[in-house]
This record gives structure tokens, C-alpha cells and sequence, in this order.
């Protein structure tokens, strides 16, 4: 049994009512929880990051599982078109606040928690605060605006983050917290990529049921750090694929050089998205070539140089053959492993961390440099099906 994030003290502090050990005695019968787990659970609070895709199972879990306190950000409106998967709202609530919707439904499941409502965006002026009143984070957020400040805020707070995505067919689940052992967002992604590089969920789709599968592996791995029981997602990212119903586990490293959990950490304070993406010269173009084009130097044998420069783990999920693994932040360091005779051309999952590479490399001197325009994912699209997408 590991240790909960619940301490005794907090615990011994709530009791549980007749009714309530009626309503939770399946899980009071089974040895790794008893009383004192529920009891926990009681104590414990949590906030979800949004009442939407992963919000929805999230909450309707963590209350039906007798969650004391369930905290929900959210600033949205039910539209017609979140039903789909948002299982917590119901078309009588469609036009109505997302946070009133979900009260009324978290309630009539369980009377006995405590549910708390935050009506405002999730930004850096309110994150910390936010954050500080919980015990772990639920990150159902669907913008890498928020991922990033809920990943920043619960390292400087120490608090788990139970992170999720959902893209199509596939989405992923891990726990970020570096003082519990393990990485964090950022030691995987220092920077956020362009806004406009990256599609959501309503430009890309979503299977509605998968935002289901990986906000209820977000409330189990949640209920697990409660409760202290079992093995938890930190350090390992659980991949789904629901159209080939594969599960793949891949191993995270912290990263000592990560600007927030490293050894010498450069950021200390919440960071709003825009701050840190708005410096672009959109005027510089970055010289690209396409998939297509690729293809066509490939067959014809051309001499060129291929690098990817995503992070190890991403390489194993799909690669391109021939390709040069060298993550983007360490190509600074290891440009003397390129020729600078042979073209080079630079490709990542979509094409924005490429482009920060070629222009990297530009500086270095390098001459012949060329973005690869959408990635590995436009060479699955467009070139090769066999390359999984993610
Ligand atoms: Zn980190």
C-alpha cells in the first residue's frame, strides 16, 4: 500500500453517516479500501478542470465514489453539439451554464458531497488560488493554453495532475508529479506549440465515447492517490487506441533541464499561453517541403538528411524510415552530429517544433533546411497509412 495524499490528520477528521456506509459498502467490503479509504475519500478534494468531455465521467466518478469535495472550473454554456460525449448535461440543459447543468446532476447522484463551482476561465491570474484549495487536479482541459498552466501550477503547488487528451479515436492518461517521483508536461513538451498548429476536438472530432474511457482512467488514477492503493500513472503514459482496442504504456523521464521541475528551474510564476507563444516573426518564412515532395526525393534516391526531432517516446508510438531521432531540445547542442553539406530537412508531429528547429539551425549557420509541413502525420495521411497516428 502506498501512502495517500490524504494524511491521517484530514481523515480522522470526518466520519462517515448510517446512509453514507450504506451507499459506499461495496467499497468498504473490499480490504484495500474499508472505512478508513472511504474515509479518505471523504476528506479528499478534488477539482476538475472542466465540465466537458473528461470532466463529465471525472465528476459523475469521483461524486458517485463519495469524493468530499468536488471542484469544478468551467465558463461555458451547454451547446446541443457537447452531448455527445459531455454526459454530465442533458438536452433539457442545453443554452444553460455548464457548472449549474453539472451541479444539478452531481447532486441528485449524491446528496452527501460537497460540490463547488469556479464560473471563470482557468488563467493565470486565478490558477494558483484555484489550485491551492485541492488536494489533486483533474485536467480535463482541451487547449494546451490551459494544459500548460494547470501542469505549472500544480508544480509549484505540489499537487498531482491527473492529466488527459482525447484526439479522434485515440487518447492518453498519465499523472504528472514531480515530487512524487515523476516527470511533469513540461519535461515532454517545454513550449506549446503555435495555437493555430494544433486542431481541437472541434475542428479534428472525437469519438464521443472516448473522452469516457480516459476520464474514467483519470478518476481511477485519481481515486488511487486518494485511497493509496495500487501502482499509479506516474512515470508511464497509457495510450489508447479505440479503433484497434490497444492499450501501450511508455515510459516518462523527468527532464533536469525542464523549465518548471528541473534542477534549475526559469519559471516561477503562472504563464498565460499567448505571453510565451506571442513572440513570432511571422515574416520569416520557414523554408518547408511536403510530404509529397519528401516521397519523391526518397524514391529517387536524392542524398538529404531526415531528423525528427520529437521526444523518444513519441518516436516509438511512429516514425518515418530513415529518420534521425534528435528532440528538439538537444539539437542546439548536437549540431555537429549534421552534415552541413547534405540538405536537411526537419519534421516533429505536426510541424510546429520543426519549424522552431529550422530556424534553430538557420542561426547555426545551417543554409539548406527545410520544415517537413505537417509532420509525421501529414506523411501517415498522405504517404504511408502504416505510420500510426497520435
Ligand atoms: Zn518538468
Amino acid at each position: 500500500m502506498k501512502r495517500s495524499i490524504i494524511d491521517d490528520q484530514r481523515k480522522n477528521a470526518v466520519q462517515l453517516s448510517t446512509d453514507e456506509l450504506q451507499r459506499y459498502s461495496r467499497h468498504l467490503i473490499m480490504p484495500e479500501v474499508t472505512l478508513e479509504g472511504q474515509r479518505r475519500l471523504k476528506a479528499a478534494r478534488v477539482l476538475c478542470i472542466g465540465a466537458g468531455g473528461l470532466g463529465s465521467p471525472a465528476a459523475l466518478y469521483l461524486a458517485a465514489a463519495g469524493v468530499g469535495t468536488i471542484g469544478i472550473v468551467d465558463f461555458d454554456d451547454v451547446d446541443l453539439s457537447n452531448l455527445q460525449r459531455q454526459i454530465l448535461h442533458g438536452t433539457k440543459d442545453v443554452g444553460r451554464g455548464k457548472l449549474e447543468s453539472a451541479q444539478d446532476r452531481l447532486r441528485d447522484m449524491n446528496p452527501e458531497i460537497g460540490i463547488e463551482l469556479h464560473q471563470c476561465r482557468f488563467s493565470s491570474e486565478n490558477a494558483s488560488e484555484i489550485v491551492s484549495k485541492y488536494d489533486v487536479v483533474v485536467d480535463g482541459s482541451d487547449n494546451f493554453a490551459t494544459r500548460y498552466l494547470s501542469n505549472d501550477v500544480c508544480v509549484f503547488a505540489q499537487k498531482p495532475n491527473v492529466y488527459g487528451s482525447v484526439f479522434r479515436f485515440e487518447g492518453q492518461t498519465t499523472v504528472f508529479a514531480p515530487d512524487l517521483g515523476g516527470p511533469c508536461y513540461r519535461c515532454l513538451f517545454p513550449e506549446p506549440p503555435p495555437p493555430e498548429s494544433v486542431p481541437n476536438c472541434a475542428q479534428a472530432g472525437v469519438l464521443g465515447v472516448l473522452p469516457g474511457i480516459i476520464g474514467m482512467l483519470q478518476t481511477i488514477e485519481t481515486i488511487k492517490l486518494i485511497v493509496g492503493i495500487g501502482e499509479p500513472l506516474i512515470g508511464r503514459l497509457l495510450h489508447f487506441d479505440a479503433l484497434k482496442v490497444k492499450f501501450r504504456e511508455l515510459k516518462l523521464r523527468r527532464d533536469l533541464q525542464c523549465p518548471v521541475c528541473g534542477e534549475n528551474p526559469t519559471i516561477f510564476s503562472p504563464i498565460d499561453y499567448e505571453q510565451f507563444c506571442g513572440v513570432r516573426n511571422e515574416d520569416e518564412a520557414i523554408p518547408a517541403i511536403s510530404a509529397h515532395e519528401l516521397k519523391q526525393k526518397m524514391d529517387g534516391c536524392e542524398a538529404f538528411e531526415l531528423i525528427d526531432v520529437r521526444e523518444p517516446f513519441e518516436y516509438e508510438i511512429a516514425r518515418i524510415d530513415g529518420a534521425k531521432l534528435i528532440p528538439l531540445g538537444e539539437i542546439a547542442e548536437r549540431t555537429d552530429e549534421l552534415q552541413h553539406e547534405l540538405p536537411i530537412i526537419v519534421h516533429c508531429h505536426s510541424g510546429a517544433r520543426s519549424a522552431q528547429a529550422v530556424q534553430l539551425l538557420q542561426q547555426r549557420g545551417f543554409r539548406n533546411v527545410y520544415n517537413l509541413e505537417g509532420g509525421i502525420d501529414a506523411w501517415s495521411d498522405q504517404i504511408d497509412p502504416a505510420v500510426p497516428k497520435y
